[in-house]
């Protein structure tokens, strides 16, 4: 019996599957490594290159591994990017999930965890934000997972499957025992990009938009650490097994931050001052967005271990000094 990763060689997918080998199952990962990478996959998981819309593949996988749960994260991530290429992600996100799903039907496999987004939610008028508050996307991205949702809903009421939705947050930081990390070239995510200017892999850092109704005009997310994420997934995991019903969870810590607060943690985590300069607001950008996660608490017995900004601030930098190391 095995769990199929798809996305498994990238960010969240990585550290995922390390929780998984952690935990004794065993893993097969699909990723056509178009932002993922080889090296991020253990070599205790089997890595399958391809494309989660190949059925031919996916469901010759399935069989030969006999894969009980699919646990879904690969896709495309980037919210402007959505919103200049919005079929790309209709593409990405949506179709290519319905081919997933098909494919896990046809297969037998009864369990689906699948990678959704706080972006599902636009700009919420209730903060924390609950899950049965109404879907209102702001971008592409979110539409697309948002759609993803819906399919996998009604497949799970048409056929022998059930699922577990994870709603997203911010997500960040890296593995503890620095296994792996947030290793995307040219990546964009708040964190990320804040960690590489404290580790002078760039230059200075830009702050899209400052003129927010926020208290510092700043943006507010809840950023919660990928290990807690990966703990969540793997316990909805257990749940689905154990006959739990199908489910749609935040996860988020509760708690939001504004891009200030985060560069300000960036700072004092790292020691030392980088650049920061001020840009117009970046499109398809939310307000504020921040969870209500007692469903995966109470549902899952899910407990934040890393629930601390500068705890994620300081394990990004360290794997952002690992990669300058590694030259990658
Ligand atoms: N952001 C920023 N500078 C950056 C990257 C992000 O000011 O270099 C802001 C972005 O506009 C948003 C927040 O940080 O308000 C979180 O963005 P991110 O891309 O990390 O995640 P998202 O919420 O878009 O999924």
């Amino acid at each position: 019996m095995a769990v199929m990763v798809t996305g498994g060689a990238g960010y969240i997918g990585s550290h995922m599957v390390w929780k998984l080998l952690d935990q004794g199952e065993e893993v097969v990962v699909v990723d056509r490594l178009s932002t993922g990478f080889d090296w991020a996959v253990p070599a205790e998981a089997e890595l399958v290159v391809g494309d989660v819309a190949d059925q031919v593949l996916i469901e010759a996988t399935m069989k030969r591994k006999k894969v009980d749960a699919v646990i879904h994260f690969a896709g495309s991530i980037i919210v402007p990017e959505s919103v200049s290429d919005p079929l790309g992600y209709y593409l990405n996100n949506t179709a290519k999930s319905r081919d997933l799903i098909e494919s896990a039907v046809r297969s037998g496999v009864k369990n689906f965890i699948f990678s959704s987004t706080a972006a599902v939610y636009g700009s919420p008028e209730r903060i924390p934000v609950a899950e049965n508050e109404a879907a209102a996307p702001e971008s592409p991205y979110g539409t697309s997972k948002l759609m993803t949702e819906l399919m996998l809903r009604d497949a799970a009421a048409a056929h022998d499957l059930d699922y577990t939705i994870l709603r997203y947050f911010n997500v960040s930081g890296a593995d503890p025992k620095m296994r792996t990390g947030q290793s995307t070239k040219g990546a964009t995510h708040l964190i990320k990009v804040a960690s590489e200017a404290a580790t002078g892999k760039r230059d200075y850092m830009e702050v899209y938009g400052t003129d927010y109704p926020t208290p510092d005009g700043t943006c507010v997310r809840d950023y919660i650490h990928v290990s807690d994420l990966a703990n969540a997934h793997y316990l909805a995991l257990k749940r689905l097994r154990d006959g739990g019903k199908s489910i749609t969870a935040n996860c988020g810590y509760g708690q939001g931050y504004s891009v200030h607060e985060v560069i300000d943690a960036v700072k004092r985590v790292v020691g030392h001052d980088f650049e920061v300069r001020t840009r117009e607001r970046r499109p398809g950008d939310a307000v504020a967005i921040v969870a209500n996660a007692d469903l995966a608490k109470s549902e899952f017995q899910w407990k934040p271990e890393y629930d601390n900004l500068e705890t994620i601030v300081s394990h990004a930098i360290q794997w952002e000094e690992m990669l300058k190391k590694r030259n990658t």
